[in-house]
């Protein structure tokens, strides 16, 4: 039990913190004594609105502009500047939806967009602008994706995605994982997630009892791109996920301005490592509309990768990949 636990004296209920998020750039700004900055925030964030937990908002440095976290949240002018190549589904995550909320672009592993919420709306998302409305898997209680993948028995992986399936209430969870236990050929579970970071209160007594009794090997791959993000309440969330077993991956984003030194990153892998959370992938950024003045060309990324691998332990080396429509994995970034 985690009775003693930071997590317990969380002043709210993670649910209570996930509604009290800042929506407004006007009190981010304020909060963090930035007013300054309201002239480049536009009047309308392009139907993707600001949207980050106070638990976030809390690990920024007040009075900078330049906060690797608050880029990541903070719309900007620069996102309604049109670049060529940055398009609206810059993976095709469109074409290759296979039933209802169900991506199948790999061998053995099938992506269920199991909700369209986020505790944390990032500026550099590639789903920011997918139709979650219609193309979730929970949209008819889970029924068209379980019965989808009842069939596709050569997969053997599913991965909770979105959104953000942590943003489910552990009920939720609950009936979608009993509906995927009714599956023989499934032997591991995944969910992608960047609750445990952004609002680590999520990580409550209920997810935990529920992750301790799901009939899988669970892995957990969170996402933090800075080493800024993990506070000692992010610490507290991932050792309990580790005490219930599960197994703990970090995915982290190149951004322009927020990770793009090989100083930065090191930091990132050092303290991923101090939690118990091993460096998976850093993927190049998904050219998605919106997101071009975070982008970091591959040469560039290059030099910054290969700076990483001279300074860290084989292990600690995450693996720099992009995404490719039509590819057969996420490929390694190449010269
Ligand atoms: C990224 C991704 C996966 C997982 O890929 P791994 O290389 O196994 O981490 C699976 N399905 C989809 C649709 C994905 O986008
Ligand atoms: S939490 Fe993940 S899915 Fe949600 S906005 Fe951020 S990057 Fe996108």
């Amino acid at each position: 039990m985690i009775t003693a636990s930071p997590l317990s004296a969380q002043p709210l209920d993670w649910r209570a913190q996930f509604r009290d998020a800042i929506t407004s750039p006007r009190e981010l700004l304020a909060e963090l004594d930035l007013t300054h900055l309201a002239e480049r925030v536009p009047a309308d964030a392009a139907g993707f609105p600001l949207r980050v937990p106070r638990a976030f908002v809390a690990r920024m440095r007040r009075g900078d502009a330049a906060d690797p976290l608050l880029r990541q949240v903070l719309p900007l002018d620069e996102e309604a500047r049109p670049v060529r190549g940055f398009d609206l589904d810059a993976v095709g995550d469109l074409t290759a939806l296979d039933a209802r909320g169900v991506l199948h672009k790999y061998e053995g592993r099938a992506l269920l967009i199991a909700t369209g919420s986020c505790a944390v709306h990032c500026r550099y998302c590639f789903r920011r602008h997918f139709p979650y409305g219609e193309e979730t898997a929970a949209a008819n209680g889970w029924r068209d994706a379980v019965a989808w993948l009842k069939q596709a028995q050569d997969i053997d992986e599913v991965l909770l995605s979105g959104g953000d399936p942590f943003s489910l209430s552990t009920a939720k969870l609950t009936e979608l994982t009993q509906e995927l236990a009714s599956i023989p050929h499934l032997r591991r579970l995944r969910i992608h997630t960047r609750l445990p970071v952004v609002l680590p209160a999520r990580v409550d007594r209920e997810l935990l009892g529920w992750l301790a009794a799901l009939p899988w090997p669970v892995v957990i791959v969170i996402h933090a791109n800075h080493a800024q993000e993990l506070d000692q309440d992010v610490a507290a969330a991932c050792s309990a996920l580790l005490a219930r077993g599960a197994r703990l991956y970090n995915q982290a984003v190149l951004l322009r301005g927020v990770n793009d030194t090989p100083q930065a990153l090191a930091a990132l892998s050092e303290r991923l490592f101090a939690l118990g959370v091993q460096p998976y992938y850093l993927h190049q950024l998904d050219r998605v509309a919106g997101a071009a003045h975070f982008e970091v060309p591959d040469s560039e990324a290059l030099k910054i990768h290969e700076a990483l691998r001279a300074r860290l332990p084989g292990y600690l080396l995450p693996r720099l990949v992009r995404e490719v429509e039509g590819a057969p994995a996420k490929l390694p970034v190449s010269a």
